[in-house]
């Protein structure tokens, strides 16, 4: 199926979740997941009107940057190890999966004399198998954060647990939300924290009811290959 046949479902269905929640659809971003599939399609989904793409590996994220360069907004989703930073800091847009504190110091360092655009990656779920900090260490990661000048903290970022239990879902994209305006509440002037990062394919509904201004969808967008 051609991107632009699954996006208009997909902004239908981003449009019906916001009406549900009485919010304007403008508030949600759209990233493309383009991790499982080509360049091309990559490039078919920019075509069809696609601004934003995510990407989890640097490998991926700079084979398709090779093509595509700045044309979209990059998002860097997945666990970012240190020594990568280097890799594709003066890429993306956002990277929306900071956990610790080495990798923090890594992207000051790398991003001299420009705000990296940072969200913080929070296990709600607290599945073993996820990264991400609880929402207790979360806090105080965040207000350790003010040491580094280069970072802007944007936001909070989650991955729900891997079920269709909608009770389960909502309630884990409930929590990141209240976690955010927690954040926002302190007032930090190097954490607006306005942005939640939450929802994929399977979810992204749920998580634009609770709140959702990033949802992240790959397979429903953009397929699992070329
Ligand atoms: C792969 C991935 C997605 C997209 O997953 P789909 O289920 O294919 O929509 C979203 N977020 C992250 C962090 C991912 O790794």
């Amino acid at each position: 199926m051609r991107v632009a046949d699954k996006l208009k479902d997909i902004n239908k269905e981003i449009n019906e979740a916001c009406l549900k929640a009485n919010r304007n659809p403008d508030e949600v971003k759209l990233i493309a997941v383009t991790k499982y599939v080509s360049t091309d399609r990559a490039s078919e989904a920019l075509d069809a009107g696609i601004e934003n793409l995510g990407e989890n590996r640097d490998e991926g994220l700079l084979e398709k940057w090779g093509f595509l360069g700045d044309k979209p907004k990059w998002h860097f989703i997945g666990t970012l190890q240190t020594r990568k930073v280097k890799n594709i800091i003066d890429k993306v847009e956002y990277i929306h999966s900071l956990d610790r504190l080495s990798l923090a110091e890594e992207i000051n360092k790398r991003g001299s004399g420009k705000k990296i655009k940072c969200l913080v990656q929070v296990n709600i779920s607290q599945e073993e198998s996820k990264h991400g900090l609880t929402p207790e260490e979360a806090v105080v990661f965040i207000e350790q954060l003010g040491s580094f000048e280069n970072i802007s903290v944007e936001g909070l970022m989650t991955m729900a647990p891997l079920t269709t239990d909608e009770e389960i879902l909502r309630n884990c994209f409930r929590q990141l939300r209240i976690l955010r305006d927690q954040v926002q509440a302190l007032n930090l002037e190097f954490a607006p924290c306005s942005q939640l990062s939450m929802g994929m394919s399977n979810d992204f509904t749920i998580a634009i009811e609770e709140g959702a201004t990033m949802v992240r969808i790959g397979t429903a967008l953009v397929g699992e290959d070329g």
